[in-house]
């Protein structure tokens, strides 16, 4: 979309793109604070996102990634039919060598002034501890460890969520949802992935695994009896399914032509590195793609739960939910020959509509 307003690139282009409730610009000389908090809607609730620290090449990188973010945050908790908004917060410097007690409680102190409309938990850069500081000055934040009620780590829920969504996609194609004997090559065996490979090897599916870290592969693969692979040789292979748990964007015009899988199903985020065109090709391709947002809310629920007391069986019971919601999209795709990505973002947007309608009667 161009402007013929604003400068291509600039703050307020950037701006101009989306549709953002509230984006608040945060400095601070003293502790060297530079950080932007976007809340992109709030129709469903407080905006929940984490806070993500990270060594942006300039302010406008960062700008966008709060403002992609944030988005992504109301789709998640909207289709995961979670009373919560959409919401991110990025802090620009190194977190190994800037981050600092005063800081980050500089920052709660900032989130603290917006009443309840964000609350935040940690991301990439920031850690249970960071989240403690920011308690120390706010009540709008979560993933506070569990010795101070908090609910920990979020990824063995994001993992049950992730397996859920594969489950679905195998019952799709395949009218059982049994795992065993099924392959699934999971790329990046970070938190979520060491998680999924476990869950993966109850359920007696043949896993394979590849990583950046070549030791960390070696590890894993032993522990769980997987097999290793070599990270650039993945789309070479031929597996039932692909499970992106690294980066975001490794579905794109260079892998796509190249993969023989029948699912893509993983916890990365933005998977899609052109949501249009990539989703369309898939569809095309006959790979089934179970949206990313969908299936790897299992974070964001674990936060949900910490908000109204955690209760790990309770929280458990969200992330299954995955599954049906899972199925809804498939359906909704296949009936209208739709991307998946497409149906579950118009599933989404339905959801916020209809209750922001609902809020405007008596
Ligand atoms: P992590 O940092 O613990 O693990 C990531 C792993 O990916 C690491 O082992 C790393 O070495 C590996 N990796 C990095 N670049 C790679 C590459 N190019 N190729 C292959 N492997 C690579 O992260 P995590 O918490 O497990 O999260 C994984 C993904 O899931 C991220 O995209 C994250 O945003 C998303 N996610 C995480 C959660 C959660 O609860 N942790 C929830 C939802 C979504």
């Amino acid at each position: 979309m161009s402007s013929k307003v604003f400068e291509e690139g600039s703050v307020f282009y950037e701006l101009s793109k989306c549709s953002h409730q509230k984006v608040l610009f945060c400095s601070d000389e003293d502790t060297g604070l530079k950080a932007i908090i976007a809340v992109h809607d709030t129709t469903l609730g407080p905006a929940l996102g984490g806070t993500r620290m990270w060594k942006y090449r300039s302010e406008a990188e960062a700008l966008k990634d709060v403002l992609r973010l944030s988005r992504t945050m109301t789709y998640k908790a909207a289709i995961s039919g979670l009373n919560l908004g959409g919401g991110q917060a990025v802090i620009i410097g190194d977190s190994r060598t800037d981050k600092t007690e005063a800081l980050m409680r500089r920052y709660g102190r900032f989130i603290k002034n917006l009443n309840g409309s964000f609350i935040t938990a940690e991301d990439l850069g920031t850690s249970t501890r960071d989240m403690e500081y920011i308690r120390m000055e706010t009540e709008y934040v979560t993933g506070v460890p569990v010795s101070l009620g908090g609910s920990g780590d979020p990824s063995p829920i994001a993992a049950k969520g992730v397996l859920m969504g594969i489950k679905a996609c195998v019952k799709e194609l395949y009218g059982t949802d049994t795992l065993a004997g099924r392959s699934v090559a999971v790329q990046g065996i970070g938190h979520v992935g060491e998680n999924l490979v476990h869950l993966l090897r109850d359920e007696n599916a043949k896993v394979y695994v590849s990583d950046i870290n070549e030791e960390r592969v070696a590890q894993i693969a032993k522990k769980y009896g997987a097999q290793a692979i070599a990270n650039n040789s993945i789309f070479d292979l031929e597996f039932d399914i692909y499970a992106p748990c690294a980066l975001g964007a490794t579905v794109n015009s260079e892998t796509i032509p190249k993969m023989k899988c029948a699912i893509i199903a993983g916890s990365a985020n933005n998977q899609l590195a052109d949501e249009d065109e990539h989703g369309r090709l898939l569809l095309e391709k006959g790979i089934l793609y179970a949206p990313d947002y969908l299936i790897n809310a299992g974070g964001m629920i674990n936060c949900y739960s910490e908000l109204s007391g955690y209760s790990k069986k309770r929280t458990l019971q969200l992330a299954e939910n995955i599954y049906q919601a899972t199925r809804v999209v498939l359906k909704k795709s296949k009936e209208e020959n739709i991307p998946t990505n497409k149906a579950a973002d118009m599933i989404a947007e339905k959801r916020i509509s209809d209750i922001k309608k609902i809020k405007g009667s008596y």
